[in-house]
């Protein structure tokens, strides 16, 4: 398989073997939101139908991938861990409730590793109001890896889901996007504030229609809302916001807007939507939640497009990261 980057590839991205592996889980009546969505949903209740929701997401950290041990020490890639997942449950905008974290130790680690990863799980506890309820740890012969998985409890609008985006609705982003990964600014990527206020204020006033975090890049994850909706976009090239880290970032030639497009890891919300009456616009302004809007959504024979200056447009190509290919291309 040709790749633009050549080498030895899995003959398939992530949402592929992703994909693969969900088609093969049988149905349960448990479940209320399955997997493919950013957070998934369970009744409590012994039938099918009745009980409480839980709405839970678990994500997996590894050293070396999603941050650099040696750079960022291990409090902080504790933290990341949390932090993350708490990105995805503000996506289905729900009220995280307790996380548990399963830790994967280097042979060898010290003392001082472990007692870093405590500190970075007990902060972020405080920091965020969830209850840090257990876990699990091993010893092995690889990197630090950290399994988080955050259960809490639906918001006002219920579980929101990448389902439900309709043509009409208008696609907004909570904030600016591009260079969250450059290691020498700082790594936005490894402190960042989930949207979890915001996502809450935004179903307080019944405003997403679909909901993600952008953890992959605007230009990988958008397909996959769009997917899950059955529609298309339109992304006004010059609408979407660039962070100021995208214009200082270093280490290739991208311009600042193509890092607003394609580098992962922002972690802020897209959101579908209907155009907002003047008094949700204000009172979201009041709430101090901004709604930057990017785009629209279409027809799905409309396909994935940026409209450019003028009427033209062009395909909006996935460049995000890739896990799989990723961990391929280092290999
Ligand atoms: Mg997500």
């Amino acid at each position: 398989v040709t790749r633009e980057d050549g080498g030895q590839q899995p003959s398939e991205g992530e949402d592929e073997w992703v994909g693969g592996l969900l088609a093969r889980l049988p149905a349960h009546r448990a479940l209320r939101v399955p997997p493919g969505h950013d957070c998934g949903a369970v009744s409590l209740g012994a039938g099918a139908g009745d009980g409480p929701l839980v709405v839970g997401t678990c994500d997996v950290l590894v050293d070396g991938v999603h941050f650099e041990l040696a750079r960022c020490g291990a409090a902080a890639a504790a933290r990341k861990a949390v932090l993350v997942n708490l990105s995805d449950l503000a996506a289905s905008a729900s009220v995280p409730v307790a996380f548990w974290a399963g830790v994967v130790l280097p042979r060898g680690a010290d003392h001082a590793l472990f007692a870093a990863l405590a500190e970075g799980f007990a902060d972020v506890s405080r920091e965020a109001d969830v209850a840090c309820a257990g876990g699990d740890t091993n010893v092995a012969d690889g990197p630090l890896t950290i399994s988080v998985t955050l259960l809490g409890r639906p918001g006002p609008m219920g579980v929101v889901t990448r389902a439900g985006a309709a043509p009409g609705d208008v696609l907004s982003v909570t904030g600016a996007l591009g260079g969250s990964l450059d290691a020498s600014l700082g790594g936005r990527h490894l402190s960042f504030t989930p949207r979890v206020r915001e996502a809450l204020a935004l179903a307080r006033h019944s405003v997403p229609h679909a909901m993600m975090d952008l953890s992959d890049g605007l230009s990988r994850d958008l397909p996959r809302l769009c997917r899950a909706s059955g529609v298309g976009a339109r992304v006004r090239r010059d609408d979407v916001p660039v962070h100021p880290d995208a214009s200082r970032a270093g280490g290739d030639a991208r311009s600042p807007l193509e890092r607003a497009l394609h580098d992962g890891e922002d972690f802020e919300l897209l959101v579908a939507h209907a155009p907002l009456s003047e008094d949700t616009a204000a009172a979201l302004r009041a709430e101090g939640v901004a709604l930057h809007e990017i785009g629209r959504v279409v027809g799905p024979e409309e396909g994935i497009r940026l409209e450019l200056p003028g009427r033209a447009t062009a395909p909006l190509v996935a460049k995000g990261y890739d896990h799989l290919r990723q961990a391929a291309r280092r290999t």
